[in-house]
């Protein structure tokens, strides 16, 4: 890999950095189709920024070494829903992040990266008993969701002290953001323990002082559309409940906070704001004992380190006109991009327009539709978008992709999952390596069932 020879974004202002961003991405565009990664027969691909991710990671590690004492542990565990791929977990790795993990699935991929189970957290809200031993076995963060689950850990600890760091997820109750669906904070969110219902808090302090491994809280208020200050209001209430705790248990039984992830992303240009530094000031002026190093932090972002960096590219096949408005139709829609598709208002994304050679494509903004290729009438990346007028063979490049999109394939229609392509910049020109090879129609067969070809006829 040509790494070595990006440019180390980490280097760059502030200022000029989005504008890098921005550049490095029309160059990996143009690159893609001069090179042929893109093209009349592989008509979609999902490109990754690699300098890009580094430069987040650095951003992240450098905002929370900047609020706590030098020797306070911190453990940041991205959360591998956002981009569950082994060589992003790989790069992460390498750049001392750790991985979230909530499901078997996840596990393994963190496994396959070779992340360390010291540098791993197990949440979700329906972990199986042989999912906690597992993790018990391996010394994995577990993260109890509830009193049952509790008690199935109780089982698994037994008598002995268990090699796992043990932590309670409690739902401060802050209320939503504003996507309701992406809102676990709410007074009847299905996640952690609701800690403003009655006897809940109660319950929470009671359950920690019967069991002195329990050393660990955990927060998670909600990802895209929930405001900082809510966040930072969720941790403070989190904070006060260790604090809590550790007074009725005399001693510092609670030594570790885990605060989540959810910084949102800004999906209307190049700028990356929030930053990773605003967040970390707001949660000193809110929550100034939480950082100031009695307390490990454990944190699980996930969207904010991968979404900026990502580019889905795709050829279009087809241009019409109907009802007097013109339409592009592309190879990139509901199978990459489910949310946009289903849940537009919410989730809208940039797009912009390319011509054959993938050069950016100049001329007057026509508002036009970029459909995908699905067969139902929804399947639209952007409605009534003005830009340059699509035409066939061109690519619309559908920017901030890089987190929960081409790396959560919606498999409507049978369409393939593409090939995910990291790219590094340099003064030879673009380099690319294959982070996902795309699906061929033989693996298409054969998880639709195609090895099982004569199970529902008669015997
Ligand atoms: C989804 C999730 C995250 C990551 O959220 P982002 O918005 O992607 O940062 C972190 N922790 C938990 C428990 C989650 O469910």
């Amino acid at each position: 890999m040509a790494s070595e020879t990006a440019p180390d974004s980490t280097d760059v202002r502030p200022s000029t950095a989005p504008r890098t961003a921005a550049l490095r991405r029309e160059q990996a565009v143009r690159a893609a189709v001069e090179s042929g990664i893109a093209g009349a027969r592989t008509p979609i691909v999902g490109l990754l920024d690699i300098s890009g991710i580094r430069s987040s990671a650095a951003a992240l590690h450098s905002a929370f070494a900047g609020v706590t004492p030098p020797g306070t542990p911190v453990l940041h565990a991205f959360a591998v829903k956002a981009a569950p791929l082994v060589p992003v977990l790989r790069l992460l790795r390498a750049e001392g992040i750790g991985a979230e993990v909530a499901s078997p699935g996840e596990l393994a991929l963190a496994r396959a990266a070779g992340v360390r189970p010291s540098h791993t957290v197990l949440d979700s809200p329906a972990k199986t008993p042989a999912e906690l031993r597992e993790a018990l076995s391996l010394g994995i963060a577990v993260n109890a969701d509830n009193p049952q689950e509790l008690d199935r850990i109780d089982a698994l600890v037994g008598s002995d002290p268990p090699s796992s760091p043990l932590g309670l997820r409690v739902n401060p109750q802050i209320g939503g953001g504003s996507i309701g669906a992406l809102s676990t904070a709410t007074a009847t969110s299905k996640f952690g323990i609701a800690l403003r219902d009655d006897g809940a808090r109660e319950w929470v302090i009671r359950a920690c002082l019967d069991r002195p491994w329990l050393t660990r809280l955990h927060t998670h208020s909600g990802s895209q559309g929930v405001p900082l200050a809510l966040m930072a209001e969720g941790v403070r209430a989190v904070h006060e409940l260790a604090e809590e705790i550790n007074t009725a248990a005399g001693r510092q039984q609670i030594d570790t906070i885990d605060i989540g992830g959810g910084l949102p992303v800004n999906f209307s240009s190049d700028e990356e704001t929030p930053r990773y530094a605003d967040y970390a000031r707001l949660l000193k002026e809110t929550a100034p004992g939480l950082l100031d190093g009695r307390y490990g932090l454990v944190t699980e972002f996930g969207r904010s380190l991968l979404a900026k960096h990502g580019t889905i590219l795709a050829r279009v096949e087809y241009t019409k006109s109907s009802g007097g408005r013109p339409i592009a139709v592309t190879h990139a829609g509901v199978q990459v991009a489910t949310r946009t598709v289903y849940a537009p208002e919410s989730w809208p994304l940039r797009i912009t327009a390319h011509d054959a050679d993938g050069r950016p494509k100049s001329g007057p903004g026509v508002a036009q539709d970029v459909a995908g290729p699905a067969c139902f009438a929804g399947d639209l990346l952007a409605e009534d978008r003005e830009l340059p007028l699509l035409q066939p063979g061109d690519y619309a490049a559908v920017l901030d992709t890089g987190a929960y999109y081409f790396a959560h394939h919606y498999a409507y229609n049978s369409l393939a999952r593409p090939g995910i392509y990291g790219f590094s910049t340099g003064p030879d020109g673009v380099r690319f390596t294959v982070a996902r090879d795309p699906q061929t129609m033989e693996e298409i067969v054969a998880d639709a069932g195609g090895g099982h070809r004569d199970a529902l006829l008669p015997e």
